[in-house]
C-alpha cells in the first residue's frame, strides 16, 4: 500500500481521501485554510451547488451517497422570472428528474468529517503547500506559525483547486496551460426564508432571472432560504450593465428595481447584500498533462477549472475520483504509473469538454430561456424523446443525468444544434410541434446521419 500526500481538503481532495483510503493507502490531507467544522471560512462565499448523476455516481463508489443526501434538496425544474414577474416553469426532464442543492460548506464538512472516520486518513489544517519535487513526490508546506513542513510520499494529488500550487510546480516543465478569465463575475445574495421557516419560492426549482447579457438565480438551502448569485460583466457594455456602474447605493437600487422587481420584496436587503458581499471572478483553467512521472497528478478544479454554468466543476471532479479508482481496481494499487497515465488521457478530453459545454449552457441559461424558439426547442426535444427514447436523449440530460462521456455529449449536442435548425425552420412548427410530421422529420435527419 502506498503513502499518498493530497494537496488540498476542498470538495475533491476530500471525496479523494475517502476512496484511496478505502482501498487501504495511507492518506494525508494537507488544507492551506483552518478546520471549516470549526471556522465559518465560507462566510459571504458559500454558494449552492448541485450535485448531479455524476456525483452522486462517485459518492455511491464511495459510500458516502447517504451521508450527503441529507444534506440536499433536491430541484426539478427552472423557474424562469421574467421582467413583469411573471413565472415560466421548465422540467429539467420529460420523467421527473433532480439535480441536488448542497451547499458548499455543508458538503466540504460532511466528506471531510466521513474522510477522518478512516483509520488511514489524517487531515493537517493550515498547511500550505509551497513547493512539490515532482521527482520523488516530496511537498513543502508553510505554517501560519512560520514552521515548514516536509513530506515525502509515494504520489501526490493536487487537489487544490484552480490555483493550485502543485500545478504551478508542473508549470517549470514541459507543460501547456492556458488561464481563461471570462468577461462575468459573480456576488452572491441571500434569500431568507418565511418567519415560520417556510420557503418564499418553490424550493424544488433553479430559479433564474435572465436578461440577456446578466443573470441572477437562486438555490434552495435546507432551511427554507435560498443562496442567489448575480452574474454580470465585470465592466459595462453598451448592452449591458455592469459591476462598475453599478456601485453606489441609488444605482444599486435602481437596478433591482428595474431588473429583479419580484425579488425585492423576497430579499428586502438586497442592496445592502450587494454593496457588502464579495464580488468574485471566474476563470477557465486548461492544462496538459496532468500528472507526471507516475508520481504527481492533479485532480478536480486544479486540472480543469470551468465556468459555473452547468453545475459540472465539482460533479466532474468528482467523476475524476471514480474513473481513478476503477483504474486502480483494474490495474492494481502498487501500479500507479501506469494508473496515473490512463488516467489522464481518460479524463483531460473530458475536462475540455466540459469546459467547453459549461460556457455553451451560459448563453443558455442568461439568454436563450427567455428565448421563445429555445422554449419550442425543448418542447420538441422532450416529445421526441418521449417516443424514442433509445434514440434522443437532450444534451441537458447527457451532461446531468448520464454517465455519457462529456466529449461525446458535446459531439451529439452539436448534432442536436444541426437537427434541431432544420425542425424549427419548418412552416408552422409552432403549431404542429407535436405532430408525426415533425417526428419523422427528425427521425429522418437522425437516420441521415445529420
Ligand atoms: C459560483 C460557482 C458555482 C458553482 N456551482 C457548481 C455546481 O452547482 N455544481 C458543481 O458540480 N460545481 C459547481 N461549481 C464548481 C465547484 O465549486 C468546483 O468545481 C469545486 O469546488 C472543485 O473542487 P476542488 O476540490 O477541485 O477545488 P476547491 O473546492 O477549490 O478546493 C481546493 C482546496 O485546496 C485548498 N488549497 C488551495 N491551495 C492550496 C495550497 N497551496 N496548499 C494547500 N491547500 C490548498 C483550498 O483552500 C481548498 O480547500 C461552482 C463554482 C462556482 C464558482
Amino acid at each position: 500500500m502506498s503513502n499518498i500526500t493530497i494537496v488540498g481538503g476542498g470538495l475533491v481532495g476530500s471525496l479523494l481521501a475517502i476512496f484511496l483510503a478505502k482501498r487501504g493507502h495511507s492518506v494525508n490531507v494537507y488544507e492551506r485554510r483552518p478546520d471549516p467544522r470549526k471556522t465559518d471560512v465560507y462566510a459571504g462565499r458559500s454558494i449552492n451547488l448541485v450535485v448531479s448523476h455524476r456525483g452522486w455516481t462517485a459518492l455511491r463508489a464511495a459510500g458516502v451517497e447517504e451521508a450527503v443526501k441529507a444534506i440536499t434538496v433536491p430541484v426539478y425544474a427552472r423557474m424562469m422570472h421574467d421582467r413583469e414577474g411573471n413565472l415560466n416553469r421548465v422540467p429539467y426532464s420529460i420523467d421527473n428528474k433532480a439535480i441536488w442543492s448542497v451547499s458548499r460548506g455543508e458538503l466540504n464538512r460532511r466528506l471531510l468529517s466521513e474522510a477522518e472516520k478512516l483509520p488511514n486518513v489524517k487531515l493537517f489544517f493550515d498547511h500550505r503547500c509551497v513547493d512539490v519535487n515532482l521527482e520523488n513526490a516530496t511537498c513543502h508546506f508553510q505554517r501560519e506559525e512560520g514552521d515548514h513542513v516536509v513530506v515525502k510520499a509515494d504520489v501526490v494529488f493536487g487537489a487544490d483547486g484552480a490555483f493550485s500550487a502543485v500545478r504551478s510546480k508542473m508549470m517549470w516543465g514541459r507543460f501547456t496551460y492556458s488561464q481563461e478569465y471570462i468577461e462575468h463575475d459573480y456576488k452572491e445574495v441571500a434569500f431568507p426564508a418565511n418567519a415560520d421557516g417556510t420557503p418564499k419560492m418553490d424550493p424544488h426549482c433553479l430559479h433564474i432571472w435572465p436578461r440577456r447579457w446578466f443573470m441572477m438565480m437562486g438555490l434552495a438551502n435546507q432551511d427554507g432560504g435560498f443562496t442567489g448569485t448575480l452574474f454580470m460583466p465585470h465592466n459595462a457594455t453598451a448592452q449591458s450593465p455592469g459591476f462598475d456602474t453599478v456601485r453606489e447605493e441609488k444605482e444599486v437600487r435602481k437596478f433591482f428595481t428595474e431588473q429583479f422587481p419580484d425579488a425585492l420584496p423576497i430579499v428586502p436587503d438586497i442592496v445592502e447584500q450587494y454593496l457588502r458581499n464579495p464580488q468574485s471572478s471566474l476563470v477557465i483553467i486548461r492544462c496538459n498533462p496532468w500528472q507526471v512521472n507516475g508520481k504527481v497528478a492533479l485532480i478536480g478544479d486544479a486540472a480543469h477549472a470551468i465556468v459555473p454554468f452547468y453545475g459540472e466543476g465539482m460533479n466532474a471532479g468528482y467523476e475524476d475520483c471514480k474513473v481513478l479508482n476503477d483504474l486502480l481496481n483494474e490495474h492494481g494499487d502498487d501500479n500507479w504509473a501506469e494508473v496515473l497515465h490512463r488516467y489522464a488521457a481518460a479524463r483531460k478530453p473530458n475536462g475540455d469538454a466540459i469546459a467547453d459545454l459549461s460556457l455553451r449552457n451560459f448563453v443558455e441559461m442568461r439568454d436563450l430561456v427567455a428565448d421563445p424558439k429555445f422554449l419550442l426547442r425543448k418542447k420538441i426535444e422532450g416529445y421526441i424523446q418521449a417516443k424514442h427514447p433509445d434514440k434522443w436523449l437532450p444534451l441537458y440530460s447527457q451532461v446531468k443525468f448520464s454517465d455519457i462521456a462529456y466529449k461525446d455529449a458535446w459531439n451529439e449536442g452539436l448534432r442536436h444544434d444541426r437537427i434541431m435548425e432544420e425542425v424549427l425552420a419548418m412552416k408552422g412548427v409552432e403549431e404542429k410541434w407535436e405532430s408525426e410530421e415533425v417526428e419523422r422529420k427528425v427521425l429522418g435527419l437522425l437516420k441521415a446521419g445529420k
